[in-house]
């Protein structure tokens, strides 16, 4: 347990952190953006150069030079690639507030046009597919469970909170715990008393009669005093009721669901099948999800990846989209991309939709700015279009850029 001191305050919070991150993600820039910055590289010097034709040819023709002027000018007043400029800014931005306003953060700029490609979508199970909130369901450990208490205490873990507010109700005395270590993914090992404690699943504690295959979708923790297996805590979570919502929607748009987890594998099994996953890995440590994100990388795959706790970080960092779910803590905030700040997964299909609303509403500033200009400029050069009215012309070019974007704020419902 920490006695903490508060050094740094306010612009190290976390709720600074996540005003950064998403400032961030404002100027970060999205592949599409650089599209247009090159594009306008280019349109620039070939709209001087259609302004002096403009004039020349005006001449040319034996206008009046002062009207020919006016074509000129007329021809840079609305070839102006304001609405141009603003096209892919603009709905970014929209993207990124229609986000927030469902309380999805979004800190780069990248994920909207990355979203389409994913073709997998790894999946945490305690406390992402599931709510993480545990009930204590049966135990064999006796005398040593005010030890594994003092051990879980130290823990941040929800089936931490859930043996120690169990052996709270009982009215046991916990002791205190020293040289704590957490092992990520597996479980807590501590001295309590004078005896060595282990509690956690499988991989951590040595062997000893086991219940495996007794409970389906419920987890088992085992504990351990000075090598000698003491007993075991079944612990029952409930799967969120848009868990397989989520899954079958995925399926729908061709994208694969896997389930990983550090849990059991009789547990992991039961879970990836009840929200209709594709295929689970079970008793995988916080590196372990890494890996595994990495190697379908390698073959080819755009991974997305939805976790919730300090054990899916890595997972998180390597994933193409990093999905990180409810509490927010600053690690995860960190290494995902995207972050649900409530725990709702109907999020993750939002943003899917949104992402890809986006790049049709880009595409459509694009062309419309382009339209714009090109219908524009056919009028100044052929003098239909005096200086005036083209800087008109300019301004509604800008408006419905605007205005297209500013419709990614429809609060249009993602059907499940
Ligand atoms: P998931 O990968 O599904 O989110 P975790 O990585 O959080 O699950 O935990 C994996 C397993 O490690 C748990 O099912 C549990 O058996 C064990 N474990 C983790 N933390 C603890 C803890 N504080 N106390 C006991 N067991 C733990
Ligand atoms: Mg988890």
């Amino acid at each position: 347990m920490l006695t903490i001191r508060a050094t740094r305050v306010g612009g190290a919070s976390t709720l600074s952190q996540i005003v950064q991150s998403v400032e961030v993600a404002l100027s970060t820039k999205a592949p599409v953006e650089s599209v247009a910055d090159r594009v306008s590289r280019w349109f620039v010097p070939a709209v001087i150069v259609v302004s002096a034709v403009a004039f020349g040819g005006g001449i040319w023709f034996g206008l009046h030079p002062g009207a020919s002027l006016m074509r000129a000018i007329a021809v840079l007043v609305i070839a102006c690639p304001c609405a141009l400029g603003i096209a892919t800014p603009l709905a970014i931005t929209a993207a990124v507030g229609a986000a927030s306003t469902r309380g999805i953060l979004v800190s780069n700029a990248r994920v909207f046009e990355q979203f389409r490609k994913v073709d997998l979508v790894v999946l945490d199970k305690t406390g992402t597919l599931t709510e993480g909130n545990f009930q204590l369901l049966a135990t064999s450990v006796d005398t040593a469970l005010p030890l594994v208490a003092a051990l879980e205490r130290c823990s941040g873990h929800p089936i931490a909170r859930t043996i120690v507010r169990h052996v709270e109700e009982l009215g046991l005395p916990i002791p205190e715990a020293h040289d704590v270590v957490v092992h990520p993914g597996q479980g807590i090992e501590g001295v309590v008393e004078g005896g060595r404690v282990v509690v956690g699943n499988r991989t951590l504690v040595p062997p000893g009669s086991t219940i495996e295959g007794a409970f389906h979708t419920t987890t088992v923790v085992y504990a351990a005093v000075d090598g000698v297996f003491r007993g075991w805590i079944a612990l029952g979570d409930r799967i969120r009721p848009d868990a397989a919502g989520l899954v079958s929607m995925l399926r729908a748009g061709g994208i694969e669901t896997l389930v990983v987890s550090g849990d059991s594998r009789e547990n992991t099994a039961s879970v990836a099948r009840d929200v209709g996953a594709t295929a689970f890995f079970a008793e995988v440590l916080p590196a372990g999800k890494a890996e595994i994100i990495r190697e379908h990388q390698k073959a080819g795959k755009v991974v997305a990846m939805i976790g919730d706790g300090v054990n899916d970080v890595p997972a998180l960092a390597a994933a193409d989209i990093g999905i990180a779910l409810g509490h927010g803590t600053d690690l995860t905030i960190q290494a995902a991309p995207v972050v649900l700040m409530a725990p709702r997964l109907a999020g993750v299909l939002e943003i899917f939709t949104l992402s890809r609303r986006t790049l049709q509403v880009v595409r459509q500033n694009l062309f419309w700015a382009f339209f714009y200009n090109c219908a524009g400029m056919t009028l100044a050069i052929t003098g239909l279009l005096n200086p005036i009215l083209a800087a008109g012309a300019m301004v509604l070019s800008s408006l419905s850029v605007i205005g297209n974007s500013l419709r990614l704020y429809e609060n249009r419902r993602v059907q499940s």
